[in-house]
């Protein structure tokens, strides 16, 4: 390795073990070249905001708060738009709004934005009639055009991957730290959305009480600072090591290696075996991590994972996003969570109730139903509450628009609208109505 001669020890231990879906690059110069340039970068995070989300996690996973995580399933550099980011941040402030004034519990704000730009695939090639080309890998890896020239790699991209994180979270960090955040804006961000769905409603007679909480306050002469700054975290999957350990520096304070493409980084229920790359990669970096559990992970796997990424048991450090199916939640979820907890660990426990509810419409688009996703909510809340351990938190694919990607929820879309507006790159995201109104179910089943 000599394109991080200042890190004499990077974190490059990953190197050599299996790297499941790593991109087929043609050009190994040409990636050499790019990961040479992206070394040189300015980090995206920093390693307080890092700890700072270790220590709001910590929260979580002592039963003291809750996580929301949500963004697309894959970001575009397309979808790089001042008014996208906005109301994809919006959707995401307005959960917690609801989350944190129905449950009166702190809760942790995380998107999946800002680097989400790789995907795991089942199949490395994808037919369409006769004719087959490699799979689309996310943005950072090729294009989704159905044409021999956008699906061939391009390392260019993992440099236009840096860049579009960084415009991303320019903006992100400009809302949520220059105001437009604060509390005090909980009806402005609802503005365009009010008069358009019932959701727009109730969160409009939520934000009044908010608002009349806040005038009491104020007139009893509380005013504290974080009504007007907010905590807002970035996370992605860590799907492409080349690009990760570039991005990973070494903090002077510490001594700790942060990969700094992001606050949170997860790894994906494809990548998750314990002697692979992608744990031994964040193994090494320390950051706040989480894993994707599925229907096939076991208790064992749970806890080996446990010992190889927190084997300090730091309340803050280890995520389990759990994605069992809404059928599955109430069997599966129950002997992880139960062994887990018998070990001693303290890990925070998390939700995705989209990747183990996806079907294929009538049309052929992939969709998932509101009621699905709800009910593997519903779930996981009754097995944590019959545990006695804590739901920690919700991780979502959504988007602040309006679109029309999943069935049922409030302003219900039907299997006949998905073709009206399906504009996912990937997998079928929450729109806002439908992000609104799962948080206000999911408040009801915190607050229970
Ligand atoms: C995802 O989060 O988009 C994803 C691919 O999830 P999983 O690894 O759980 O399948
Ligand atoms: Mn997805």
């Amino acid at each position: 390795m000599t394109h991080r001669p200042e890190f004499p020890t990077s974190p490059a231990t990953w190197r050599g073990l299996p790297a499941a879906q790593q991109p087929p690059w043609p050009d190994q110069q040409a990636l050499n070249r790019v990961l040479a340039d992206l070394a040189g970068c300015p980090p995206l995070v920093f390693a307080g905001e890092c700890d700072r989300l270790r220590t709001q996690l910590g929260a979580v996973a002592r039963g003291e708060a809750f996580v929301v995580q949500g963004g697309d399933c894959a970001e575009t550099f397309a979808g790089v738009t001042a008014d996208r980011i906005r109301d994809k941040v919006k959707t995401l402030l307005q959960m917690a709004a609801v989350l944190t004034y129905a449950t009166s519990v702190p809760v942790v704000k995380v998107g999946r934005i800002a680097g989400q730009y790789s995907k795991p695939r089942s199949s490395p090639t994808e037919r369409r009639g006769d004719v087959e080309l490699p799979v689309y890998r996310g943005d950072a890896v090729n294009g989704l055009e159905f044409t021999a020239e956008a699906r061939t790699p391009d390392p260019d991209r993992l440099r236009r991957m840096y860049q579009a994180s960084a415009a991303t979270l320019n903006l992100v960090r400009a809302f949520t730290k220059g105001g437009y955040a604060g509390l005090q804006q909980v009806h402005t961000w609802n503005q365009d959305f009010v008069s358009a769905s019932p959701a727009g409603e109730r969160y409009e007679r939520l934000a009044g009480e908010i608002d009349r909480a806040m005038a009491f306050l104020r007139a009893c002469g509380v005013r504290p600072d974080e009504f007007d700054d907010v905590d807002f975290f970035t996370s992605h999957e860590a799907l492409i090591l080349d690009y990760e350990e570039a991005l990973t520096r070494r903090d002077s304070l510490s001594g700790h290696d942060y990969d700094v493409s992001g606050h949170l980084i997860w790894i994906g229920e494809r990548t998750r075996r314990l002697d692979g790359a992608h744990v031994e990669f964040a193994s090494t970096v320390r950051n706040p991590v989480a894993v994707k559990l599925g229907p096939t992970a076991t208790a064992d796997e749970a806890l080996d994972l446990i010992e190889k990424l927190d084997p300090h048991r730091e309340p803050g450090r280890l995520s389990f996003i759990t994605r069992m199916g809404a059928d599955r939640v109430r069997d599966l979820l129950p002997p992880l969570v139960e062994k887990v907890t018998a070990s001693g660990a303290r890990v925070a426990w998390i939700c995705d109730p989209m990747h183990g509810n996806t079907f294929t419409a009538p049309g052929g688009l992939k969709t998932r139903g509101f009621d699905d996703i709800l009910a593997e909510v519903r779930g996981f809340f009754d097995v944590h509450h019959a545990l006695g351990t804590h739901p920690g938190g919700i991780h979502i694919e959504l988007t602040g628009e309006d679109v029309t990607e999943c069935v049922g929820g409030g302003a219900a879309v039907d299997v006949d609208d998905l073709v009206h507006r399906y504009e996912s790159a990937c997998d079928p995201r929450l729109n806002r109505h439908q992000a609104l109104d799962l948080a206000f179910e999911t408040a009801e089943l915190l607050r229970d």
